[in-house]
């Protein structure tokens, strides 16, 4: 949710800043823009999903889906293994229905009790089905938390998607007061960093970013002030960030407003955030608003998949600066990806099922579970399966090895 683009003068503090690493960048480059891609397109596939009667099927879908994802990048969901409890969600109410937020853990190393909140809301308004606003922001969290999966950070990060964003930020307002004010003690956040609607324009240039401090002195509707000093170091990190991984996007300081990170703000939190930024091709001038923006008319072709891929890599790099990610080799993107790219053969199988992966992978479990998330059998260094005794049906294979565990499904006839 995005109304109007504020006039600003930030004073624009030097700051030293060491360069890009090269451990952080080796990740933010493992955003794809296949990924961003399919992802936006699965969720725009589904429809409308604003948080009311009308659509509220459609809005449980799209919640299924995001969490699928999160189960298929290896994150645990707390239904199947409570004790873990990676993947949950927080039900409120909104327009006399009942919704969730999703909320995906990832605990930090050195301070697991102090969060680095990343954020996007993935309802969409009732007039279309939201590709940009905020498929965008969901499909960037997803690359984030698929590629930070089984790296180390200091700090603990919360991946949350947001519901009835659109309907006044309801889902975020409830997450503030019944989760970060009712926790005991308070959650302590390091940073709530939002990122609601970086599609651009697919007909425009899309070159900038907008980095959004928190600049309430009296000049805006915000409330808090004494957030503010805080708020502006990190974006005007933010802002480096983007400059250093994106691989050609330049941060552009501004303001936040309007959208999920404002009931932090208004609870004292320190708060940043990412908005477009298309110019006008001919004039150089910034297109705000969008012209799709809450029309039927937001929809992929419209917006810039480029330009989120961008933007996402440039947010894999800043989240690991926020969040402190380890900068060993050691857990080599290299050896997560050779985890991945492990396969079923055949599939769908029958009495035997086979795992083919990378040579240099000699120790590892293999672990059979249902959709429900029950167990069924474990193995270890076995590549041949026995899987006579399942029942026909689709099954959950994980593959765990010391440096990375991965999901995958398969299907016994
Ligand atoms: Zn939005």
């Amino acid at each position: 949710m995005k109304k109007l683009l504020l006039s600003f003068s930030l004073l624009f503090a030097s700051f030293c800043f060491s360069q890009a690493n090269a451990t952080y960048q080796t990740r933010a480059n493992l955003v794809t823009e296949t990924n961003i891609t399919q992802h936006v397109t699965d969720l725009v596939a589904i429809g409308i999903r604003h948080g009311d009667a009308t659509n509220l099927t459609r809005n449980r879908a799209a919640r299924d889906l995001i969490i699928q994802k999160y189960k298929d990048f290896g994150y645990i969901d707390n239904d199947a293994q409570p004790a873990i409890d990676e993947i949950s969600t927080q039900t409120f109410t909104a327009n006399s229905q009942s919704l969730q937020n999703i909320i995906v853990t990832k605990k930090g190393t050195t301070y697991p009790n102090e969060y680095v909140i990343v954020c996007g809301h993935f309802d969409s308004v009732a007039a279309g089905v939201g590709a940009n606003d905020n498929g965008s922001g969901v499909a960037t969290i997803l690359e984030l938390a698929r590629i930070l999966k089984n790296v180390p950070t200091e700090y603990s990060i919360k991946f949350i998607n947001f519901n009835a964003e659109e309907d006044g930020l309801l889902g975020s307002k409830a997450y503030v007061t019944n989760v970060v004010n009712s926790t005991t003690p308070k959650m302590k956040i390091r940073l709530v960093l939002n990122i609601d609607m970086i599609g651009g324009i697919a007909s425009q240039n899309n070159n900038t970013v907008f980095c959004e401090a928190d600049n309430y002195n009296g000049t805006t509707t915000g409330t808090k002030t004494t957030n503010d000093a805080a708020s502006l170091t990190f974006t005007n990190q933010l802002k480096t960030y983007i400059d250093n991984y994106s691989g050609g996007l330049t941060g552009m300081m501004s303001n936040a407003y309007s959208s999920d990170y404002m009931p932090f703000e208004n609870n004292s939190e320190i708060i940043t955030g990412l908005y477009e930024r298309p110019t006008n091709k001919t004039s150089g001038a910034v297109v705000d608003p969008n012209p799709y923006y809450h029309k039927s008319t937001d929809i992929i072709t419209n917006m810039s998949l480029p330009y989120v891929t961008k933007i996402a890599k440039g947010v894999v790099g800043a989240v690991q600066h926020f969040a402190v990610a380890s900068t060993s080799t050691t857990l080599a993107v290299s050896d997560i990806d050779k985890t991945k790219d492990f396969e079923f053969f055949p599939n769908p199988a029958k009495e035997t099922l086979n795992i083919s992966l990378d040579p240099s992978i000699t120790d590892f479990s293999f672990e059979i579970s249902d959709l429900n998330g029950r167990k069924i059998l474990t193995t270890k260094n076995q590549k041949q399966i026995n899987t006579s005794q399942l029942k026909p049906g689709i099954y959950i294979g994980t593959l765990e090895t010391e440096k990375a565990t991965v999901n995958k499904k398969f299907i016994i006839q």
